[in-house]
């Protein structure tokens, strides 16, 4: 509503000169020659000059005199041309302290005037402290960058659908070694194999995961160890429509440590330390194994005997006792089983087993190492194709070790035949399901179908046993896969060699199948 003195136009007018009076922003207008005629209170605010000071001064007079002379040049280009400017320079105010205005500039005419009585309207507002924002959020960000890209240490980032992102080079560089198409979400299935319901529940609910060991096998190569960490990152949107009601994005950070180095170097301690308890374990299996072979040789004789003696006294009837035929046999059938129990006596008894979760993976690279010499003096190559990650099963790290050392060796032994040109051993490990596998396939001359089955039978062998073969391999690998729930089987339809299947339950599979067991 006009007041009642004043006609609408004037009304507006004078609203318009209020408002821009009272305006926040520095309004200035020029002449053509950007001559200042007119500014606010607000110019004079950010100025720092009194408005007398200025008009009729050119608005060059704020010039700080080292914003480049293009910026002019484009301003002016515009300008002259009718159009609109927008931009920011470097200010002086008047106290000579420096400023950066974010300036736009418009050519006004006033209708009827002629074109050349052109007059500017400048609106400016200070910018150095978004200026100063936006510098400190570019540095801050190409430290980060700087830091990322040169650290030791491989980044990934993932998005909401598992993509990568963002990575560094030495993630590229973990790309490439690995050989798998994207190392991040081999991690991530590792890691829920691994920790199970506790990675479902720390991703559910964003719970970082720090420090997890990995172990990574490439076919041919050493294996990988990484200490790998995630976390979680909130990106908040910067769509406008998301300025009251933001749906944050979540990005998964992950981290990935090589400290394959200080592993080698434990593993070299370790793999020392087991090869000591392994000749102890041998020496005690081999005691075993000979006195168990010797019980095994005279309990026939013996039993024979104590047929015998049986017999003879049901012949003697009560004369039993002073028959001298059933006395040498009653001698006789004590006399064994006095050395049967003797020798029983003597046998050591069996190491304790240590049970935990195992990774085949780590056994066999071990049972590999230890029987290298062996390898190589009977120019077996082996072809080693580990699961890149495989999750663990549940049983006795050493007995699992003889067991496959068991089967390496008949494997040694089946090609080191003189004349005998093929001599390959492949060993490949992969879950299948809820099942871990192993699979032996050596190109000796294989196990005819009708040994199949009495391979495991204990003391049967198929080398002459003056070669000195005990013929108790095969038993015992065979005792050692059933202990630890698994299945040693023959592929019957290979040829050209022997191929056998360990198949073991996954540590977690079996946890699962207890739990159900006991309710
Ligand atoms: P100038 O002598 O101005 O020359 C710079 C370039 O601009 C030259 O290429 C010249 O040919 C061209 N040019 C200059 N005047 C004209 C003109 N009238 N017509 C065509 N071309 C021309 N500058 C600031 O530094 N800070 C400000 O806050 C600022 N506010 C402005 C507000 C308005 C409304 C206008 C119209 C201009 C403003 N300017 C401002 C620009 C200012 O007028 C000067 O161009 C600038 O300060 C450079 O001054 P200078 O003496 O170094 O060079």
């Amino acid at each position: 509503m006009a007041a009642p003195d004043l006609t609408p136009a004037a009304f507006t007018e004078s609203v318009f000169h209020y408002a821009v009076e009272q305006s926040a922003i520095a309004i200035s207008i020029t002449d053509a020659e950007a001559r200042i005629l007119y500014v606010n209170p607000a110019f004079c605010a950010i100025t720092g000059y009194a408005p007398q000071e200025v008009v009729g001064q050119k608005q060059s007079l704020l010039s700080y005199k080292s914003t480049p002379r293009e910026v002019y040049q484009a301003m002016w280009a515009a300008l002259t041309s009718g159009r609109a400017w927008t931009g920011r320079l470097l200010n002086r105010r008047r106290d000579g302290s420096p400023y950066v205005a974010e300036l736009t500039v418009t050519p006004v005419v006033s209708p009827g005037a002629d074109a050349d009585e052109i007059h500017y309207l400048g609106m400016h507002w200070d910018a150095t402290e978004e200026h100063r924002l936006a510098q400190q959020l570019a540095n801050h960000k190409h430290l980060v960058e700087s830091v990322v890209s040169v650290a030791p240490v491989a980044v990934a980032l993932l998005d909401g659908s598992g993509k990568v992102v963002l990575d560094n080079p030495a993630y590229k560089r973990v790309v490439a070694e690995m050989g798998v198409g994207e190392p991040a979400h081999a991690v991530l299935s590792a890691l829920r194999d691994s920790l199970g319901e506790g990675f479902d529940q720390a991703v559910a609910r964003r719970r970082p995961l720090l420090s997890q060991e990995l172990r990574f096998d490439r076919a041919g190569g050493e294996p990988r160890w990484y200490a790998c960490s995630l976390s979680w990152f909130e990106e908040h949107s910067t769509q406008p429509d998301a300025f009251y009601a933001d749906a944050p994005n979540d990005y998964l950070l992950l981290v990935m440590h090589d400290i394959s180095a200080a592993k080698r170097q434990h593993e070299a301690l370790r793999l020392a330390a087991m090869r000591a308890m392994l000749s102890e374990g041998e020496l005690n299996q081999s005691l075993r194994e000979a006195l168990s072979g010797a019980v095994f040789q005279l309990q026939g004789p013996v039993n024979l005997i104590s047929a015998a003696a049986g017999l003879q006294r049901r012949r003697a009837g009560p004369a039993a006792a002073m028959d001298p035929l059933a006395k040498a046999l009653s001698d006789a059938q004590r006399a064994g089983e006095e050395a049967i129990a003797t020798l029983q006596a003597a046998m050591p008894p069996e190491l304790p087993a240590v049970a935990g979760p195992v990774n085949l993976n780590e056994v066999l690279r071990d049972v590999l190492m230890i029987e290298t010499d062996a390898l190589l003096s009977a120019g077996v190559t082996v072809d080693w194709r580990p699961a890149h990650v495989l999750p663990s099963i549940h049983g006795d790290p050493t007995a699992l070790r003889t067991l496959f050392r068991q089967l390496v060796a008949n494997a040694i032994e089946a090609m080191n035949v003189r004349g005998w040109t093929e001599r390959n051993l492949s060993i490949v490990t992969a879950p299948h399901g809820n099942q871990i596998e192993v699979e032996l396939t050596d190109t000796g001359p294989g196990i005819p179908e009708a040994l199949r089955l009495k391979v495991f039978e204990p003391f049967f062998s198929t080398k002459q046993t003056k070669t000195g073969a005990r013929g108790v391999g095969l038993s015992l690998a065979q005792e050692i896969v059933s202990r630890h729930r698994g299945v040693l089987e023959f592929d019957p339809h290979h040829s050209g060699g022997c191929r056998l299947r360990v198949s073991f339950p996954g540590a977690r599979a079996l946890e699962r199948a207890l739990t159900e067991t006991l309710g």
